[in-house]
């Protein structure tokens, strides 16, 4: 394992809007910054396709072209972003040790960011045919379904907004939701208006992912009302149906969390573990907005320097 050689002003954990708002404001300040990344610069909001409610952007915005903007924005002042996953932190002495997949790293300060992944049906052949034939991001893997049938599971905003997406490339949509439509009021009406590409089922459950000879094929569903059992053919399988806080590196690290594995802070967005703070979709209370998720990684990022001021 390597060793640390630095100890950096501030790790940020997570590159999503949040942490790159707030490595924004740190590194115009001159705070060493250094983010890690596991997966998608941009987190979230890079593989959303399109952003209608995100201020400044009358028209919208590209949710790919937002985090490169956010990138280039935190970059240009001097933030450092490592590919990596956090697998663990504690506190020694006057300062955070970070263990990453590459090894360890300290800094006098840390920011979690780290929002939330898409959370599982749990059935089975999820897993065995993830990312090739089961999928929980449209823009990233949609375009592989051109002209295909395919099978969208979520109710929510998301799961229609994804749903509607998805026509652009596929022949036919299946939107396989377990109790009502929940999405808004506007998305539903808009959805009416697609019903030649969108088939929608209430009340269903997802048993399996079915495939033959190794590719997917479709899935079986269950009719929660009557029991009745019935085989959806698709070529692919698109999730949504919510996300779970990506908390659990956390474990054993005296952080505070609440019931549902969101992070607790305080008024200054600080955890229970004095210098680590947290901002955007991770934290407990947050509204799940890329603006909210801006406007923590603002605020922690100057509550941050104050904390760090209090150290010199
Ligand atoms: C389908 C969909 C559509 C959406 N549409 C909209 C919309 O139209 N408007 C809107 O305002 N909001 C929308 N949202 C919500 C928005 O994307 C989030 O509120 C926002 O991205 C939260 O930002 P964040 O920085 O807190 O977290 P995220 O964007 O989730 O970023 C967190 C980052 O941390 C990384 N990470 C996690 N754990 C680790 C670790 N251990 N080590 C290193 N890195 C880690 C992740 O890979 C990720 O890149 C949508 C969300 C979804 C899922």
């Amino acid at each position: 394992m390597t060793q640390p050689k630095t100890t950096h002003d501030i790790i940020m954990i997570g590159a999503g809007p949040a942490a790159l708002t707030a490595a924004i404001y740190t590194t115009r300040e001159e705070l060493d910054t250094v983010l890690y990344e596991k997966g998608i610069v941009g987190g979230l909001a890079a593989t959303t396709d399109w952003i209608d409610n995100y201020p400044g952007y009358k028209d919208g915005v590209q949710g790919l072209r937002l985090a490169d903007e956010l990138r280039g924005q935190a970059e240009r002042f001097g933030a450092k972003i490592v590919v990596g996953e956090v697998q663990g932190l504690s506190r020694e002495g006057d300062h955070i040790v970070v263990r990453t997949s590459d090894g360890e790293d300290q800094a006098r300060a840390v920011l979690i960011a780290t929002g939330s992944g898409h959370r599982k049906l749990g059935v089975p052949g999820e897993e065995a045919y993830h990312s090739r034939g089961v999928h929980y991001c449209a823009t990233c893997d949609g375009a592989f379904y051109m002209d295909k049938r395919l099978i969208v599971v979520g109710g929510g905003n998301s799961g229609v907004q994804e749903a509607m997406f998805l026509t652009r490339f596929a022949t036919h949509i299946d939107l396989l939701v377990r109790s009502e439509l929940k999405a808004s009021e506007v998305l539903q009406r808009k959805l009416e208006t697609m019903s030649d590409k969108i088939t929608v089922h209430t009340n269903v459950t997802v048993d399996e992912i079915v495939a033959e000879n190794d590719v997917v094929t479709g899935a079986r569903v269950t009719h929660r009302p009557t029991k009745k059992q019935q085989f959806i053919g698709a070529d692919g399988v698109f999730v949504f149906i919510g996300l779970v806080p990506n908390t659990g590196f956390l474990e054993g690290s005296g952080i505070d969390c609440d019931a549902s594995g969101l992070i607790v802070a305080d008024a200054n967005l600080q955890t229970s573990m004095p210098g680590v703070f947290v901002a955007g979709d991770v934290r407990s209370g947050a509204t799940m907005q890329i603006a909210s998720a801006v406007g923590d990684g603002a605020t922690a990022a100057l509550k941050i320097r104050q904390y760090l001021e209090t150290l010199e």
